[in-house]
């Protein structure tokens, strides 16, 4: 029987114990470096939605979708960026 392919769905969905782990390490982040929670979640509405995401990870630059969109100065990898780097 053939694999399945991985699923177009964030860590919380595909893999709950590493979402976990993810997520402490996303709320370990300084102010500084982390986004603030609605423009993390508006991030990841936007990864939910696109062809790259697999299994929670990004297939364009192999990040963990939920721990990239955390992080300020970072931007989504496609091209044009489905989210950008404000904040
Ligand atoms: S970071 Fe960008 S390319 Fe990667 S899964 Fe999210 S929206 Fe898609």
């Amino acid at each position: 029987m053939p694999d399945r392919p991985p699923c177009r769905c964030l860590l919380a969905e595909a893999n709950p114990d590493l979402a976990l782990t993810v997520r402490e390490y996303v709320e370990s982040l300084p102010p500084g470096i982390r986004v603030p929670e609605d423009v993390y979640r508006r991030r990841l509405d936007r990864c939910e939605q696109c062809p790259s995401l697999r299994g929670g990870t990004c297939a364009l630059c192999g990040c963990y979708a939920e721990a990239r969109a955390a992080k300020r100065g970072l931007r989504c990898p496609d091209v044009p960026p489905r989210w950008r780097e404000a904040p």
